[in-house]
């Protein structure tokens, strides 16, 4: 059995995470129950931030908080001296009320509306990184309308599109996201912006994949973002002083995940940007990465508590627990696969095979096809490991299940993050049917 982070066995046979007995915390906040390890959260942000320092490389370091949002991980974000990726208006709202430094906040996304833009402008963000051509017309609107400057990033899309162990590189890609870099769209959003009174063009910005583990294809999308920052210099006189390179690195969720350790893909990005801008005599931008999944993928664990079991014969055992797809979707979604234990018998063999199913009514909620258990029992608590990244932030009321709670542990500490949904939350929105009593319209 493989244990991340700070995770370890106590003379009980308890998982224990950092420094705390997972049983214990299932006896305080109770279950469905998500566990951030924050010392690994730390670490993994040091590591990341060290990596450019021992280069010597200015760099921003942006937690794309799309994995997991809540106020409590953007304060230990901006401990950390991270930058913060927000997607939507509610995404930097939880940022402001976060108080996280305005202008280490990056707002993306493919369709921000005028409201999202000018709430943005309002809260003066650090930067926006452009999607497409309504959103140059909107900033340039609002920008003018408040005669106030605003940095942007153009997000391009490389043609090099990379998934888990592969990548291709094409030369146009079917993208919803960002202007070609190579059809003339990028030329054509540069051109539109960069004499702009207001609006800061500061480069372009790139994010080729997700759960990537290897670093070829960002040396493309390096290289690819280099050359147009060259020709920009010849055409424009126009030097770029930031290269974006997006986020992607890859975690180990299972046996068969081998990522690199995430500093090496920051090395390679940073051999390919130190080469190029010798050779040409480029003035060396800062480097910008974003990292979601490889901050809080795998600083996060779900407990669960076991209830019903059924069995197939010649089959398959099923068994089930106490959340599923409505905490956490990733294995419905697209066949995402975890491993787990028996948290509360981690010195008994791990070795029975059953199937871990979800509660809500749908047959596709399997958390686990073929989960390796201890001997399994009503009541036993199931760890899942590595659900700290776009779980919880796509967890929804399905069944009307509320939404589990998360807790924070460091150090022998623990401390409630998200509290978890009651009944009465869940009714929250509801209005009450307005009963129209015949002949009272008028
Ligand atoms: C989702 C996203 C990221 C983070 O991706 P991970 O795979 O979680 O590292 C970074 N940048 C952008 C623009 C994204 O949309």
């Amino acid at each position: 059995m493989h244990l991340y982070g700070t995770q370890s066995v106590n003379e009980k046979g308890h998982l224990v995470i950092g420094g705390v007995d997972s049983i214990e915390l299932v006896n305080t906040y109770q279950t469905p129950l998500i566990v951030y390890d924050i010392e690994l959260f730390r670490k993994r942000a040091r590591a990341f931030k060290e990596t450019f320092q021992a280069e010597g490389i200015q760099a921003e370091v942006a937690y794309a908080s799309k994995a997991f949002s809540s106020i409590a991980i953007y304060e230990v974000a901006k401990e950390e001296g991270l930058s913060l990726d927000v997607v939507s208006g509610g995404e930097l709202y939880t940022a402001v009320q976060a108080g996280f430094p305005r202008e280490r906040i990056h707002f993306h996304g493919n369709n921000k509306s005028f409201e999202e833009l000018t709430y943005a402008f309002s809260e003066e963000i650090g930067c926006i990184v452009i999607d497409n051509f309504l959103e140059i017309d909107l900033i340039q609107q609002i920008a003018y309308e408040r005669k106030q400057e605003m940095n942007v990033l153009i997000r391009v899309t490389p043609g090099v599109e990379a998934s888990t162990h592969d990548y291709i590189t094409t030369g146009q890609e079917d993208s919803k996201f960002g202007f070609d870099l190579k059809n003339g769209q990028t030329d054509d959003a540069f051109y539109q912006l960069h004499n702009d009174p207001y609006v800061k063009v500061l480069g372009m910005h790139c994010h080729i994949g997700s759960q990537i583990f290897e670093t070829t294809a960002f040396r493309y999308a390096a290289e690819a973002l280099m050359e147009k920052m060259i020709a920009w210099r010849e055409q424009y006189d126009f030097i770029c002083p930031v290269l974006n390179l997006g986020g992607g690195f890859g975690i180990r969720y299972t046996e068969e995940d081998t990522p690199l350790a995430p500093e090496k893909y920051v090395e390679e990005m940073a051999r390919v940007v130190l080469s190029m801008t010798r050779e040409y005599q480029y003035p060396m931008p800062e480097i910008w990465i974003e990292p979601g999944r490889s901050l809080v993928g795998d600083a996060g664990t779900t407990l669960y508590k076991v209830g019903s079991m059924k069995e197939v014969p010649n089959t398959r055992t099923y068994v089930a627990v106490d959340g599923g797809m409505s905490d956490n979707i990733r294995p419905a979604l697209y066949d995402a696969e975890y491993t787990a234990v028996t948290a509360n018998k981690m010195t008994e063999p791990q070795h029975t095979i059953v199937t871990l199913a979800g509660k809500c009514c749908e047959s596709g909620d399997k958390l686990i096809e073929q989960a390796s258990i201890a001997e399994p029992e009503q009541g036993d608590i199931i760890a899942t490991f590595c659900t700290g990244a776009y779980s919880y932030s796509m967890a929804s009321n399905y069944n009307r299940l509320p939404r589990p709670a998360v807790v924070f542990v460091e150090n022998g500490d623990h401390q409630l993050a998200i509290r978890r949904e009651t009944y009465e939350d869940l009714t929250r929105l509801d209005v009450p049917f307005q009963t129209v009593k015949r002949g009272d319209r008028v």
